[in-house]
C-alpha cells in the first residue's frame, strides 16, 4: 500500500509505503485510514481531497467496488466510507485507470487522444484513453487486456479469471520466470542456467543477465516480447490508439521486450495502425497510480469548489 501527499506540480511531498496482506475487510480499511493519516502528518498543509486507486473492478459512477480478486472489498461503497473516516472528499478508481490518467495528463501520453497504458507486473493492468476521455466500460471492467486470449489451449489463467491462454499467462513477471526456467534447461552452459541452479529465477535477475548480454536471458525476454506483440496486434485492431505506453516492473527490460513486440505488431496488425501505433516506455514508474489518484482528487476538489 502506497500513499503520498502531492503538491500542485505533482511533486511527492510525503510518502508512506507498507507491505500488507491477509487482512480482513475491517482491518484493511483501518490500515488504509492509518496510512493516509501517516502521509498527511508528513506535510504542514492540509490536503484538499483524497484519491485512491484500487486493484479491483470499480464502478466509478457509483463509487463502489464491483469485484476484487485480491482484496476483501467486494460491493463496498469505498468513497463514502473513507470520506467519513478521513473527513475529506474521497474519489476512487481502478489502479490501472489511475496510472493511465497519470501518463495521459502528465506523462508519456500528454496530448495524445487515444492511448492505452499497460502496467506489466504480476499480471497486466491496463487503462484506456479514447477520444481524450478515460473509458471504463459498462461495469468498470473495460481494458482487462491481460485477459485477451492469445493462445487457445494455453495455461489456465488463475484466480479470478476462468480463461485459458490469456495474455498475462505469457506477459508478466511470473510468465517471464517460467520462460526463463525453460530456456535455462535448454541452454545449460548459459549464465541464466547458472543463476537458475542457485534458486528460483526472479524476473529482475533475468533482466539483469540480459542487459549483461547473456543470450539465454535475451531469448527469454524476446519470447515474452513476442507475446506482448501478439497482444499489441489485438489492441491495434480493436482500438486503433496512436500510442501504447508500457510501464511496470517488466518495463525495466526496455527495448529487449519492446523491440520484439514492435516487430510482431508491424508484421501482423492491420495497416495503418501496424506502422503508426507507437510503443513507448512509461514516464512514471511505481508512482503512476499515486499520481493518477492525486489528479482525480484534485478534479474532485475543483468540482466541490465550483459548487
Ligand atoms: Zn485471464
Amino acid at each position: 500500500m502506497l500513499a503520498g501527499v502531492l503538491d500542485a506540480d505533482l511533486g511527492i511531498r510525503s510518502r508512506v509505503r507498507h507491505e500488507v496482506g491477509g487482512l480482513s475487510r475491517p482491518e484493511l480499511i483501518d490500515v488504509i485510514v492509518a496510512t493516509v493519516e501517516e502521509a498527511r502528518r508528513g506535510v504542514a498543509d492540509e490536503p484538499v481531497a483524497v484519491g485512491i486507486g484500487v486493484p479491483a473492478t470499480f464502478d466509478h459512477a457509483k463509487g463502489r467496488v464491483v469485484r476484487s480478486t485480491h482484496l476483501p472489498l467486494i460491493d463496498l461503497a469505498i468513497e463514502d466510507l473513507l470520506a467519513e473516516r478521513l473527513g475529506l472528499p474521497v474519489v476512487a478508481d481502478n489502479d490501472a485507470t489511475c496510472a493511465a490518467i497519470a501518463e495521459h495528463r502528465a506523462g508519456a501520453a500528454v496530448g495524445v487522444l487515444n492511448a492505452v497504458v499497460l502496467t506489466l507486473g504480476t499480471g497486466i493492468g491496463a487503462g484506456l484513453v479514447m477520444d481524450g476521455e478515460v473509458r471504463r466500460g459498462a461495469h468498470g471492467a473495460a481494458g482487462e487486456l491481460g485477459h485477451l486470449p492469445v493462445e487457445p489451449d494455453g495455461l489456465n489463467c488463475g484466480p479470478g479469471c476462468p480463461g485459458r491462454g490469456c495474455l498475462e499467462t505469457r506477459v508478466s513477471g511470473p510468465a517471464l520466470e517460467r520462460e526463463a526456467e525453460r530456456v535455462a534447461i535448454a541452454r545449460p552452459q548459459s549464465e541464466l542456467a547458472k543463476a537458475a541452479a542457485n534458486g528460483p529465477l526472479r524476473g529482475a535477475r533475468v533482466v539483469e543477465l540480459a542487459h549483461d548480454g547473456d543470450l539465454a536471458a535475451l531469448e527469454a525476454l524476446a519470447t515474452v516480447g513476442h507475446w506482448l506483440g501478439t497482444g499489441l496486434v489485438a489492441i491495434a485492431n480493436l482500438l486503433d490508439p496512436e500510442m501504447v505506453v508500457v510501464g511496470g516492473g517488466l518495463a525495466a527490460a526496455g527495448d529487449l521486450i519492446l523491440e520484439p513486440a514492435r516487430a510482431v505488431l508491424r508484421e501482423r496488425a492491420m495497416p495503418p495502425a501496424a506502422l503508426e501505433m507507437e510503443i513507448i516506455p512509461a514516464k512514471f514508474g511505481a508512482d503512476a497510480g499515486l499520481i493518477g489518484a492525486s489528479l482525480l482528487a484534485r478534479d474532485r476538489a475543483a468540482r466541490d469548489r465550483a459548487r
